[in-house]
């Protein structure tokens, strides 16, 4: 199944992470001699001799974020614009920009750490991606790792008025889709607008196979619910726009980086040191990237990256990403986190249907307000305080909403109104559309 025109390294070609390490030597100094063709590294670069090992690249300093924001829009490109394919940028940048770019060339790595899906893809499939296509990578690298396996590409986009929920549901039921990309919550918002329509996720759906996901932190309850919800594996993967897949899960459940194509460290920001595994914030360095290379750069991404030997036999380190879990607020005398909030939620029962929720903590309070039917509310509610109490020790506020408080019904059942642009309109039509291209 594996495409080897690329001659890029592919799963299979090697034993063990000595046989990796070995790829990683022979590909650096081309990584480097690619770095000092971008403005920001040849400044960088230029005072000694070019690091040719990963032992004099642990002499560099890091990238930061702040370095690409900086270097907006064209610092950090290492080819003539005739040579770049794509220009992405990150999302959550509400200030300066964080560019990337890639060639041709480029893309190919790209499409095929993404392909790297333990259930495999093929020209039987048909990839429904639902991940946004503006500006991000997100969706064009799926989209691409789908047409480099051949399958049936459904650009489903996301924020999109073109695309509504009933839309969705509505191509995945009667395109037959197999095979969807997404973060996690678009597969909970699919089962409500499922519901919505008529549908049943686990029967009415016959042809799905698996639900690629990333993009956003995934508690293992929050996991295995979406799988009993669509009764199909959920496969997860890791990776930014600046990076594209950087890991991607295994046979086994476990996230396995992609340490033949890029360098990884981990860098701990108390005490400034650099180590080849523990927990930290990820560094990466891509070894096939033209457009825009990246030497040491930190994704500040809080992970735990481990070489234990996993049973898939796909002899490369495993990282866990922890994100924000540790991050929380103070509620009375507990830290309260995201992520083992997430847990409590769904770990209620599946009868009860609880798929949204959202919670504020105040150093007096905790409100958890959870969207569940009439006749579970009460054993919801009190179960969920309960758990909660159990947890982190504190008292709290629990309220159930009606089905659409948090999610509007209107959210998963409308169908938007999408018109090309149109000046003149007859004695019966609605003029108020006239122009309606927003
Ligand atoms: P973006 O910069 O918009 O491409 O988003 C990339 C960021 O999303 C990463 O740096 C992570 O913080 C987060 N992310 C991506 N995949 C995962 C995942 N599987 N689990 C947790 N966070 C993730
Ligand atoms: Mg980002
Ligand atoms: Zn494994």
């Amino acid at each position: 199944m594996n495409d080897t025109s690329s001659g890029l390294p592919q799963l299979g070609q090697w034993n063990d992470m000595a046989d990796v390490q070995r790829l990683q030597e022979k590909q650096l100094p081309q990584t480097v001699a690619w770095a000092t063709r971008s403005p920001f590294y040849r400044e960088r670069l230029n005072a000694g001799a070019l690091p040719t090992t990963a032992a004099d690249l642990a002499g560099l300093p890091l990238t930061t974020k702040q370095d690409l924001r900086e270097n907006y829009p064209y610092g950090m490109l290492g080819v003539p614009q005739e040579r770049v394919a794509t220009y992405h940028e990150s999302s959550g940048t509400a200030g300066q920009p964080t560019p990337s770019f890639y060639t041709e060339e480029d893309w190919a790595d790209l499409a095929e750490r993404f392909a790297r899906k333990w259930i495999g893809m093929s020209e039987r499939d048909i990839f429904l991606v639902r991940t946004p296509y503006a500006l991000m990578l997100t969706g064009h690298l799926a989209h691409a790792a789908g047409r480099l396996r051949g399958a049936t590409i459904v650009p489903g986009d996301n924020r999109s008025l073109a695309m509504p929920y009933a839309r969705v549901i509505r191509v995945l039921h009667d395109l037959g889709v197999t095979l969807t990309w997404s973060v996690a919550t678009e597969c909970l918002l699919w089962a409500a607008a499922a519901d919505a329509a008529g549908y049943r996720p686990d029967a009415d759906f016959p042809a799905l196979r698996a639900l690629f996901t990333g993009g956003e932190p995934l508690t293992e309850a929050r996991r295995k619910r979406i799988s009993r919800i669509w009764g199909v594996p959920l496969i997860e993967e890791y990776g930014s726009t600046e990076t594209g897949s950087l890991a991607g899960e295994c046979p086994h459940g476990r996230l396995h980086l992609w340490a033949d194509r890029a360098l990884f460290e981990v860098y701990d920001p108390q005490t400034g040191a650099v180590r080849v595994e523990g927990e930290g914030q990820l560094v990466v360095t891509p070894l096939y990237r033209e457009a825009m290379p990246l030497l040491r750069y930190n994704l500040e991404d809080n992970v735990s990256v481990s070489y234990r030997d996993c049973g898939c036999g796909w002899g490369l380190p495993t990282i866990q990403v922890l994100g924000r879990a540790a991050f929380g607020y103070q509620v009375g005398t507990a830290k309260i986190n995201q992520h083992r909030l997430e847990e409590l939620v769904f770990s209620l029962p599946d009868a009860y249907g609880v798929l949204f929720w959202r919670a504020k903590a105040t150093p007096a309070q905790l409100r958890i307000e959870i969207e569940v039917p009439d006749e579970h509310r009460e054993a919801a509610r009190a179960e969920l305080a309960a758990l909660v109490r159990t947890a982190f020790g504190v008292d709290s506020d629990v309220v159930g909403l009606s089905p659409g408080g948090l999610v509007p019904l209107s959210v998963l059942t409308s169908m938007s109104d999408v018109v090309k642009p149109r000046s003149l309109f007859g004695p019966d039509e609605d003029w108020d559309k006239a122009l309606l291209y927003y």
